[in-house]
C-alpha cells in the first residue's frame, strides 16, 4: 500500500531538496559504486565457501542422485501399462512428488514426470506423460531392466530461460516505463524512481509554479511516513503471524524439518556465507565508510530487518527501511530516499551470494567440474541476476536461470532448493535490506564529506 506513493513522493522530494539536478551525478555515483563493491564481496565469501564446504560432493554417481533425493535402480525388473510403471522391489526410499520423474535407463532414457505413487508391495508409479529426451511423447516398452528416480524441471521455472542479454536488456528497457500506471499497479520500482527523478528535477527547474507541487509532494512524504510509523506498531505481531503462516504452509516443523536436514549442508552454506556478509563485511564498510556506531545502527534498523525477514520482499520493505535509518539512525532523507528505493531492486547482496551458492551446489550434485572461467562466469552472472531480480518473494529463484545455463548446468537443480526456497529467501532478504541500510550510511557519510569540503 505505502510503497508506490512513498517512493513517488520521496524520490520527487529528494531530488527537488538537491537544488541544482547535476548534484545528482555526485551521489549516483557514490551509490553505484558501493552497490557494485558490496555485491561483489558477498558473491566472493559465497564461491569461496561453496568450494570450500563442498554440500554437494558425492564420490560415486549412485550417491549423487541419492544426494538429489532420487534413487538409481539399475537392476530393477518393471512393467509399464499406461502411464503407469510397476517396479519389481519392494518399496521405495521415499514418497516422490511432482519434481522428480523416473527415466527408464535401458529404453533411451525414456522419462515421466511422476503424477502420483501408489501400491503397497510393489509401487506403482504413474506418470504425467512419458516422452524421450527430447520431449516427444513416446510409449516405451512393457518390460524391462534399469531405471532412476531424478530431479524433473518444475513448473515454476519452466519456459523462464533468457539469455543474459536478454536480462540485461529488461533492466535497462525496465527503466522507462511506458505507463506510468501499469507501472504502480504491477509496483515496478525502477520505473518510478526514474519518473520521480525527472518530475523532482524539472520542477525545480519551474520556479514560482513549480514550488506548490514540491510543497504537495512534500505533505504527502511526511504523511506516508506518519502511517509508516503506525503501521510498525503492529510490525510484531504481523510478522510472527506471517512467518507462522508460511511455516504452517511448508508442513509445520515435521513437514518442514526433514527437507531442512537433507539439505541442510547446502542451506548451512548460504545461511554462514550470509551471516559473514552481513555480520562482518558490512559492519566494517559501516564503521569505516559510514562512520556509525555499528551495535546502535544494527538496533535501529532493526524493525525493517525483522519486515525484511517475514515478508521476503526488499520493494515491501522500503517505508520501513526509510523510517528505521532517517528518524532512527538519522541518516538525511534526501540520502535515503535516492539510495533505499534504488537498493531495494538492484543492490542484492544476499540474493548474489545464494545464487552463486545453489549454482555451484547444482554442479556439485550433479558431479560437474566446474573451471575458472566458469566460475567467473558464475560471479558475473550471479550479479547480474540479483540485479535483474525483483524485490519480491522468490524472485532470486527464477532468476538463478540465467546463472546456471550461462556455465551449462542443468535447470532441473533448481527443483531440489525449491522446498527450502521460501526460509533461504528470507535470510537473504535481510541481508538485501542490510546491505540497503548500510548502503545508506555510507553514501550520507561520503555526500557530507562533500558538502562540508565545497
Ligand atoms: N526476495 C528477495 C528480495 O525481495 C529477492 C530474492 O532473492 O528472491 O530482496
Amino acid at each position: 500500500m505505502l510503497v508506490v506513493p512513498l517512493i513517488m513522493a520521496s524520490m520527487t522530494v529528494g531530488i527537488s531538496r538537491l537544488g541544482d539536478i547535476r548534484r545528482v551525478g555526485g551521489i549516483g555515483s557514490k551509490t553505484i559504486i558501493y552497490y557494485m563493491t558490496t555485491t561483489a564481496l558477498s558473491v566472493i565469501v559465497g564461491i569461496t565457501l561453496v568450494n570450500l564446504v563442498q554440500p554437494g560432493s558425492a564420490d560415486t554417481e549412485e550417491e549423487r542422485i541419492a544426494l538429489r533425493g532420487g534413487e538409481l535402480m539399475a537392476d530393477t525388473p518393471y512393467q509399464v501399462e499406461g502411464r503407469t510403471i510397476t517396479l519389481n522391489t519392494p518399496g521405495l526410499g521415499r514418497i516422490y512428488d511432482e519434481r522428480y520423474m523416473v527415466i527408464l535407463s535401458d529404453q533411451e532414457n525414456i522419462r515421466g514426470v511422476v503424477e502420483r505413487i501408489t501400491g503397497t508391495d510393489l509401487p506403482r508409479i504413474t506418470v504425467k506423460q512419458w516422452e524421450n529426451a527430447n520431449g516427444e511423447q513416446i510409449q516405451p516398452n512393457a518390460t524391462g531392466q534399469g531405471l532412476r528416480i531424478d530431479l524433473a524441471i518444475v513448473e515454476k521455472v519452466k519456459g523462464k530461460s533468457r539469455s543474459v542479454g536478454v536480462v540485461l536488456r529488461n533492466v535497462v528497457v525496465g527503466l522507462i516505463p511506458s505507463n506510468l500506471f501499469k507501472a504502480m499497479a504491477n509496483n515496478e520500482v525502477l520505473p518510478l524512481i526514474i519518473f520521480s527523478l525527472l518530475l523532482g528535477g524539472v520542477l525545480t527547474t519551474l520556479g514560482k509554479t513549480g514550488k506548490p507541487v514540491i510543497k504537495v509532494f512534500v505533505g504527502l512524504n511526511d504523511a506516508i511516513m506518519k502511517i509508516v510509523q503506525l503501521l510498525m506498531l503492529t510490525a510484531p505481531l504481523g510478522i510472527g503471524a506471517l512467518i507462522a503462516g508460511r511455516l504452517g504452509d511448508a508442513g509445520g516443523f515435521s513437514g518442514f524439518g526433514p527437507e531442512l536436514i537433507r539439505l541442510g549442508k547446502y542451506a548451512g552454506t548460504v545461511i554462514i556465507g550470509l551471516s559473514i556478509h552481513g555480520m562482518i563485511v558490512l559492519p566494517l564498510i559501516l564503521r569505516f565508510f559510514g562512520q556509525q556506531n555499528v551495535r546502535r545502527y544494527t538496533l535501529n534498523t532493526a524493525p525493517a530487518l525483522t519486515t525484511a525477514f517475514s515478508t521476503a520482499s526488499s520493494a515491501a520493505t522500503i517505508p520501513l527501511t526509510m523510517e528505521c535509518v532517517t528518524s532512527g539512525s538519522g541518516v538525511s532523507k534526501r540520502t535515503a530516499s535516492f539510495v533505499l528505493p534504488l537498493g531495494a531492486t538492484i543492490n542484492m547482496d544476499g540474493t548474489a551470494l545464494y545464487e552463486a551458492v545453489a549454482a555451484i551446489f547444482i554442479a556439485q550434485i550433479y558431479g560437474i567440474d566446474l573451471t575458472s572461467v566458469q566460475m567467473v562466469v558464475i560471479f558475473l552472472t550471479a550479479t547480474l541476476a540479483a540485479i535483474g531480480a525483483a524485490g519480491i518473494p522468490e524472485a532470486g529463484l527464477v532468476t538463478m536461470v540465467i546463472v546456471l545455463q550461462a556455465v551449462n548446468l542443468p535447470i532441473e537443480g533448481i527443483s531440489l532448493i525449491l522446498v527450502i526456497d521460501w526460509f533461504l529467501d528470507r535470510c537473504r532478504t535481510t541481508v538485501n535490506v542490510w546491505g540497503d541500510a548500510v548502503g545508506a550510511a555510507v553514501v550520507d557519510t561520503l555526500e557530507g564529506r562533500k558538502l562540508q569540503t565545497e
